[in-house]
């Protein structure tokens, strides 16, 4: 290939994104913990929307995505003309960077933040700025401290993933406020549906004009495999997001499915108590095993051992056992491992190996 055939500055920095293992040679049974997916699956009414769709599929989807925008709207009290939906939220987050940040502007994310902030920020050609954390709890100071007149965007997901923790909402408020003029603050609620009465940070987005909020079909709704997402903030941002989104980004199959998933707000609850009763347990079955998280607000819990080789020993011991959770050295964290919470089966089964690993076989 000619030497002079060369992709933008910073592609070739990315370090491509590792999916959650699903399979383990020779373990028949296995559970997969690794992606923070919703154990039950999506509403029975999202599969019947999704089926339906079949019949229309020579047909282009609609380009404004106006019914699925107004239920979201209306489920979460917005104006859906400040809403936008994307390719997962993931599409979002690069629909910011490539609309807010280019050669030589700054994007700042956490320390152990979500992977797709900086490899969105390489590939709008823009310089990812690491901030450490406190304790894995997202430091608001040291986000300020480390702004500067070339940053475009900051990054933090509320609550965080790896670390299942969150900011309350004064820090969230004293971030946006603190900001130089020219920086959006992104607020990632990809697991906001798993804090009750949490609102991801809407309040903030309709106060201020320097906000704004990505969420996701990925993880309550389960529908991750459908790849659906969407963000809410000031109308002229949402109008920038929109020239940069092609016209035909999300199918019928899609929008009509993300829809019913929406609107199937028991089954929606139904997920989130399961989930707050499931987590509670097996960090506490974990914390008496000796294996500690902190109190997470999300769908998995960030098991913490003694060093990165018990880590490792624990991960390999739940593989045998059919168990596939999730290492997460490359967060920055390789003393942890990072579990989903499956259903109350899997929960069980994954207590029950972390006591036979700690040599303690209930
Ligand atoms: C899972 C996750 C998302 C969701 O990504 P999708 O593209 O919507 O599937 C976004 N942010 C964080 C922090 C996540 O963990």
């Amino acid at each position: 290939m000619s030497a002079e055939i060369r992709p933008q500055p910073g592609v070739m920095e990315i370090a491509l994104y590792e999916g959650g293992q699903a399979t383990v040679d020779g373990v028949s049974d296995v559970v997969k913990l690794s992606s923070n997916e919703n154990p039950f699956g999506p509403s029975a009414a999202a599969i019947d929307a999704f089926r339906n769709a079949a019949q229309q599929l020579h047909r282009y989807p609609p380009t404004d995505h106006a019914s699925l925008r107004c239920a979201i709207a209306e489920v979460h009290g917005l104006d859906p003309d400040r809403v936008i939906c994307g390719v997962g939220s993931d599409e979002i987050i690069a629909f910011l960077c490539q609309a807010y940040a280019g050669e030589g502007d700054e994007v700042i994310h956490t320390e152990h933040g979500f992977a797709m902030y900086r490899i969105s920020t390489l590939a709008a050609g823009a310089t990812p700025v690491e901030v450490k954390e406190r304790e894995r709890v997202t430091d608001v100071e040291a986000i300020l401290a480390a702004c500067t007149d070339r940053t475009k965007l900051v990054f933090i997901a509320n609550p965080n993933n790896p670390t299942g923790t969150m900011i309350g909402g004064n820090e969230v408020a004293r971030l946006a406020a603190g900001l130089p003029p020219q920086t959006l603050l992104v607020l990632d609620g990809a697991y906001a549906e798993y804090v009750d009465g949490f609102d991801g940070g809407v309040g903030l987005v309709d106060a201020r004009d320097n906000v704004v909020m990505t969420r996701t079909f990925s993880k309550l709704y389960g529908l991750g495999g459908l790849r659906i997402g969407w963000g809410y903030g000031p109308k002229p941002v949402i109008d920038v997001l929109n020239r940069i989104r092609g016209p035909f980004n999300l199918s019928c199959a899609q929008l009509d499915a993300a829809e019913a998933a929406m609107r199937d707000r028991d089954y929606a609850e139904k997920c989130r108590a399961e989930n707050a009763r499931l987590r509670a347990w097996l960090a506490e079955s974990l914390a008496e095993l000796g294996v500690p998280s902190d109190t997470s607000c999300a769908n998995f819990i960030l098991a913490r051992f003694a060093d990165a080789d018990e880590a490792g020993a624990c991960d390999a011991h739940l593989k045998s056992r059919g168990l596939i959770v999730r290492r997460v050295a490359g967060y920055n964290l390789p003393h942890c491992l990072r579990i989903t919470i499956g259903d109350e089966a899997a929960c069980r089964r994954v207590a029950d190996a972390v006591a036979e690993f700690k040599g303690r076989a209930t």
